[in-house]
């Protein structure tokens, strides 16, 4: 093995103390061979550009630099099946990516295993006698919005255009989520690929209500879908500009922004209305150079003023705030498809008085403050929960994380490092956990399992947490995923 990737695999996240190196080298081999044979090798891949291509994508460097012993490129459902039984009669590490921004280290590629990468499974269709959005895994929002709009209907998806559908079996935070809930709420019916490579589709009312469940939040753990259902929400054309709002930047007010923000958070609860409040500090030299991105949209002819008043007063650098379409709401942050960096996200979640969110951001402009030199960027970013979100998941039969009522904020905590540094600094990684104890999140919210580091309790977090580990256990008795594969904890 050369010394380069020796080095790499010491650096990569290990997965089954139980299992040595060598039988986990076989175990991969094993799969890869078997799988040549079965799909081909235009379908499994272990070098050339289609497999370069497909490492490089991994939107954190981090992930960038695993080297999957094989990659499946799936066509078809089926084509995932053979992979998994493969894997599974072979007892191989494998990983799943689709739209290839998960920020958690390992969680998307795997090192001397079998990577199933649907980047060519990316169809977005809408059934109109079913009401229904169809979706193959590897589509990303973007797409998926630009191929449903001329039917004038839209998923509740991600509100950045390169993300993909791993969003939605985390839960999913849309610009669309006040009215509909989160993203998994609105799920009709998925195709799922259980560990042993057998299918199943799984509904509300079917034999498989409970894993149909758990798949609302229970991310990369039960099974691998190749089709997802979900409700049309009708948003309209291009031409339909029934929304109104748009992105205002701020370079100070720092203080009234997060007193805007816990006030919005903890009084207004119109499922019409929907902001994302982003604290961001751009590292230029010595200095931390704050840019305050609010984006505020209200589903109506004008922003009420008794729900965004405090943002609208709040004097800005620029605003673009006027008439939408949902189809321009959906791409007004743009791609986010710039990769090449190491990314690091962590969670928590907030409910409270405006202290509390002041203090956060005192804390985090510390950490800031203090590790300035390794980032390019450091963000923190709140997108408000609002009970309608909550209570509208519940009537549409509810989901696994099974957040209490009554609204509190989603709270991100995010940093791209410098290019050159390929490993987080372990001074760094002291500082966020650090961080983490100081922005705790209020007593019995959920954490965001999108939006967490790897190290976060996010299924403990969950207000069906126990639930969750039956739903676990009756699929995967084995505990294949948890032994095979990386992801949340606590299963
Ligand atoms: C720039 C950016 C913007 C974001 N914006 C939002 C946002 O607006 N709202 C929001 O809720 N979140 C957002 N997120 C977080 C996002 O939800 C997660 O990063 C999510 O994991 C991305 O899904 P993906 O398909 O792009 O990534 P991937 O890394 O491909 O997948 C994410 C996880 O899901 C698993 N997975 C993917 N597809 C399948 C499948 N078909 N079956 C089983 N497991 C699968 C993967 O193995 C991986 O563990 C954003 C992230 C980034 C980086």
């Amino acid at each position: 093995m050369p010394a380069s990737i020796r080095i790499l695999v010491a650096l990569v996240p290990t997965l089954c103390a139980a299992q040595s190196n060598e039988t986990t080298h076989d175990a991969a081999l094993t799969a890869c061979n078997q799988l040549a044979g079965l799909l081909g090798s235009s379908l499994v891949q272990t070098s050339g550009p289609s497999y370069e291509t497909a490492i490089a994508n991994a939107w954190n460097l981090q992930n960038a630099e695993f080297q999957p012993t094989c990659i499946v490129f799936p066509t078809t459902s089926s084509h995932v099946q053979v992979a998994m039984k493969a894997v599974y009669d072979a007892k191989s590490h494998y990983a799943v990516q689709s739209g290839s921004h998960s920020a958690m280290k390992g969680w998307n590629t795997v090192q001397e295993g079998v990577l199933i990468d649907f980047k060519n499974m990316r169809n977005a269709s809408y059934d109109p006698v079913r009401d229904s959005i169809i979706l193959e895994p590897g589509v990303h929002w973007q797409e998926a919005v630009a191929a449903l709009e001329p039917f004038g209907v839209a998923p509740v998806g991600g509100r950045v255009g390169d993300v993909g559908t791993g969003l939605l079996l985390g839960g999913g935070l849309s610009w669309l989520s006040p009215s509909q809930g989160y993203a998994a709420d609105n799920f009709k019916e998925l195709d799922v690929v259980l560990v042993n490579g057998s299918a199943i589709t799984v509904t509300a009312t079917n034999a498989y209500s409970d894993l149909f469940r758990a798949l609302k939040g229970g991310g990369n753990r039960f099974g691998i879908v190749t089709r997802y259902e979900l409700s049309a929400v009708h948003t309209g054309t291009k031409d339909d500009q029934t929304w109104f709002g748009g992105q205002m930047i701020f370079d100070s007010s720092a203080e009234a922004l997060m007193n805007a923000t816990a006030r919005y958070v903890r009084e207004v609860d119109d499922p019409k209305a929907v902001i994302l409040v982003s604290m961001i500090y751009i590292v230029a030299g010595e200095d931390l150079v704050p840019v305050y991105l609010v984006v505020l949209f209200y589903n109506g002819p004008n922003l009420p003023t008794d729900i965004f008043g405090d943002f609208l007063s709040i004097p800005s650098v620029s605003s673009d705030l006027g008439p939408r379409s949902y189809f321009d709401v959906a791409g007004i942050l743009g791609l986010g498809n710039e990769r090449g960096f190491v990314q690091h996200f962590g969670a928590s979640a907030l409910v409270g008085e405006e202290n509390l969110f002041l203090d956060a951001f005192n804390h985090w402009t510390n950490f800031s403050t203090a590790y300035k030199d390794n980032f390019n960027t450091t963000t923190l970013a709140f997108t408000p929960i609002p009970d309608s979100q909550i209570q509208a998941g519940r009537a549409k039969g509810g989901n696994i994380i099974n957040a209490p009522g009554g609204g509190f904020a989603a709270v991100q905590i995010y940093q791209q490092f410098k290019a050159g540094i390929n490993v987080i600094p372990a001074d760094v990684k002291v500082g966020i956990d650090r961080l983490f104890k100081q922005i705790p999140p209020s007593p019995g919210l959920p954490l965001y399992v999108g939006e967490c580091d790897s190290d976060q309790k996010v299924f403990e977090s969950y207000g069906d947490y126990e639930l969750l580990k039956r739903i676990y256990s009756k699929y995967d008795p084995e505990r294949f995923n948890v032994k095979h594969s990386l992801g949340p904890g606590g299963l």
